[in-house]
């Protein structure tokens, strides 16, 4: 029988099949160029390249594409065959080093944020060696950055990265202090954890909604939802469990380390959570996983949706992000240490996160936003829209002790006196209590728990990274200058503490007096909507750190807060304008084609035995007559605002006054439309209700 371990990343162009296929001193190169970001030495592209395209050939493939991650938020792919004509009126397979290297997509259809404006129209892709090529769908996919003519970044990986050399810029200077000579980078990692629905192909078919906007936009609450917690970690039922052992094998054979997966709480949400690796690779896993999950899933009669609120009533999807940091001789930096010098440098580290996750948590929130997620955050299934920090009682006992020079309980120590006592160990179980927590430590790593489902985790690592990156330089800048270096380390901590402890809470994120508390009395933001944070990616504090360490230049930044809320107008304008469509098209004549059976059935009645009362039907039509009249008149208020909005000049305007008058105008023709739904025959509801969506898959 075939084992995991025989077909495991057989479609990927890994370290295995490089020594396998590569000379030695070409092999070398690479190595050296995926290990720490060296250039690479351009003859040895072309001996990669024609390694890469043998093995590809062999593999099945006829193609090969630039694989790359536009900001549309998936991914893009242009194919070409690997054919050439020979002389003979025949081919030969080519694939060059300058191929593999360099692509020249058109990019003037992908959105540039005005980029395009001042910039070339077309764009770039350039090879990132340090994510292995695989094959997917016979084309050999190479991983790439995509720029613009001009250098500016188009896509999310090159500020990903970006932001991953910033952080290994400073994180040497710091481990330089500690005296960690052996160590030659620090790159951080990420498991993302995903959550999904999945929902029958047939009955997905049947609303528009789902088809075009990934979620419902109407339909009344069904008999039961999760209000008996008999889902979450439940029994997988066999279709599902049929299509995570598809899902796997095919993760696998990508060399995707999928390792976790479960029953989430709502009917039909499922989750599955890999093993951590590199953010970039992480980052490109988890949307080739997104891309596999749909795949998969259609072959199994499915639908798997990834939008963070598909159904309203139960709970929205997200993606947990699991952070750390760690050396390329495998310590992790936000592990406690043996020693009491490790423990110093591990405090340091900590702080570090909890300095930026203070001083950037707006871009934090920044990074999570999208109108989809706009439904979860705050709405007491997912972290608040407050950006706070859980570190447990332990460590936050720990931390008082330091900022106060009181001893510390817990370690049976006088004093926490840095570079003298050994910090306890932190059992997961003690730190990992708190699911209400937008960013949690657990026990050697954070959980930066707002990320939407459908969300590339390139964003919040992106500004996790810079962020961390900051505080790590102002650290260096102090203590490289540091006559006595102990003395001014522990004076640092403590005043990281003292800074920023607001940023830390223990307790309940979903309870209302938190809320009031951390805005009113600990000053920390509360954006509750995408259109309210956006803007401030260009606050001058934002602008200045994350143009300070090369992670995006101004004209990027401008261009990505633009995209960012051109994605919010579009995204609610759509959803308008299928709710219109749905509620003239289908809601509608289904509700007045039923109110007409009523009348037809009281006249027939009434003509086969004058004088009956036909009390039920009559009150009925009434009730339903009114809603249509009701539905009927805020569609065309609906209506006519989404056709009002394309006045509005400015986009950070519009996606205001969307928020402010299209939302509402929504909810309130849905509103009306369920209540129809609880009235109407069942076989006159022209698309599948929730119970049959939520619970259809068995
Ligand atoms: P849970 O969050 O359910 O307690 P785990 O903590 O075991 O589960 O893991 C959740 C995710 O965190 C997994 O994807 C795992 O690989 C990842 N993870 C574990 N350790 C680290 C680490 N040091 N850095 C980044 N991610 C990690
Ligand atoms: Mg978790």
């Amino acid at each position: 029988m075939e084992t995991i371990s025989d077909y495991f990343g057989c479609l990927v162009f890994d370290e295995r099949v490089m020594k396998a296929k590569l000379s030695s001193n070409v092999y070398r190169s690479l190595h050296k160029t995926i290990q720490r970001g060296t250039k690479l030495d351009p003859s040895v592209a072309d001996a990669v390249a024609a390694a890469m395209k043998e093995w590809a050939i062999a593999n099945g493939a006829t193609h090969f594409t630039h694989w790359f991650q536009p900001l549309t938020g998936i991914t893009a792919e242009k194919h070409d065959s690997f054919i050439t004509p020979a002389p003979d009126g025949g081919v030969i397979m080519d694939f060059s080093g300058k191929e593999l290297i360099r692509g020249e997509p058109d990019a003037s259809s992908f959105p540039s944020g005005g980029l395009r404006a001042t910039f070339e129209a077309r764009g770039y892709t350039a090879w990132d060696p340090t994510s292995y090529a695989f094959i997917k769908d016979k084309a050999l996919c190479i991983p790439t950055a995509f720029c613009s003519y001009g250098g500016e970044a188009l896509d999310k990986k090159t500020p990903l990265l970006r932001s991953m050399e910033a952080l290994n810029r400073q994180a040497m200077r710091i481990l330089k202090l500690f005296g960690n000579t052996d160590v030659k980078c620090v790159h951080t990692s990420v498991g993302p954890e995903q959550e999904y629905f999945l929902v029958s192909k047939e009955l997905y078919e049947q609303r528009k909604d789902l088809i075009y906007t990934g979620r419902t936009l109407f339909g009344a609450k069904p008999p039961k939802g999760q209000e008996m917690d008999d889902h979450y970690f439940g029994v997988i039922k066999p279709r599902v469990a049929a299509f995570m052992e598809d899902l796997n094998k095919e993760l696998w054979k990508l060399g995707i380390l999928a390792k976790t997966e479960h029953n989430e709480v709502a009917p039909a949400q499922h989750e599955l959570a890999p093993i951590y690796t590199t953010t970039n690779i992480a980052t490109d896993h988890n949307q080739l996983t997104m891309e596999i999950m749909q795949k998969v899933a259609a072959s199994h009669g499915l639908v798997c949706l990834l939008h963070e609120k598909p159904f309203a009533g139960v709970n929205g999807s997200g993606k947990h992000n699991n952070w750390s940091m760690a050396t390329d001789t495998g310590v992790n930096l936000l592990s406690p240490g043996e020693t009491p010098y490790e423990n110093a440098q591990f405090l340091l580290f900590l702080c570090a996160v909890i300095k930026a996750v203070d001083d950037y948590q707006d871009l934090l929130r920044i990074s999570v936003a999208t109108a989809g997620n706009d439904h979860r955050l705050g709405a007491n299934e997912a972290p608040p829209a407050v950006v706070s920090i859980f570190l447990g009682d332990e460590l936050t006992a720990i931390l008082d002790a330091i900022e106060s020079d009181k001893p510390y309980e817990g370690a049976k120590k006088t004093n926490m006196k840095l570079g003298v006592d050994v910090l306890p160990r932190f059992p997961k179980d003690t730190t990992d209590r708190n699911r209400t927590s937008p960013f949690a430590f657990t026990g050697n790593k954070f959980e930066f728990r707002m990320l939407g489902s459908s969300n590339s985790i390139a964003c919040a690592n992106i500004m996790l990274n810079a962020a961390v990156a900051e505080s790590l330089k102002i650290y260096a800048d102090r203590l490289e200058g540091a006559e006595d270096f102990e003395t001014r380390l522990h004076e640092m901590i403590r005043k990281t503490i003292k800074d920023h402890k607001r940023i830390i809470f223990n307790g309940n994120g979903y309870n209302e007096a938190w809320i009031k508390e951390a805005t009113e009395k600990r000053g920390l933001c509360n954006y509750r909507t995408t259109p309210d944070c956006i803007p401030h990616i260009l606050d001058e504090k934002n602008v200045k750190m994350l143009t300070g360490h090369g992670v995006f230049s101004m004209a990027e930044l401008r261009s990505r807060c633009e995209i960012q809320l051109e994605n919010y107008c579009k995204t609610v304008t759509i959803e308008a304008n299928t709710m219109v469509d749905m509620a003239k098209k289908q809601i509608l004549p289904a509700v007045q084609s039923y109110t007409a059976e009523l009348a037809g059935g009281v006249a027939a009645k009434k003509a086969a035995a004058p004088g009956v009362v036909c009390s039920y039907e009559t009150g009925l039509i009434t009730k339903l007559s009114a809603l249509t009249d009701q539905i009927a008149t805020q569609t065309e208020v609906l209506e006519t605002a989404v056709l009002g909005l394309n006045r509005a000049a400015d986009v950070q305007e519009e996606s205001v006054s969307i928020r402010d008058t299209i939302l509402p105008q929504m909810a309130q023709l849905r509103a009306l439309a369920d209540e129809a739904e609880t009235l109407t025959a069942e076989k006159y509801w022209p698309f599948p209700t929730y119970g049959e969506l939520l619970f259809g898959v068995r």
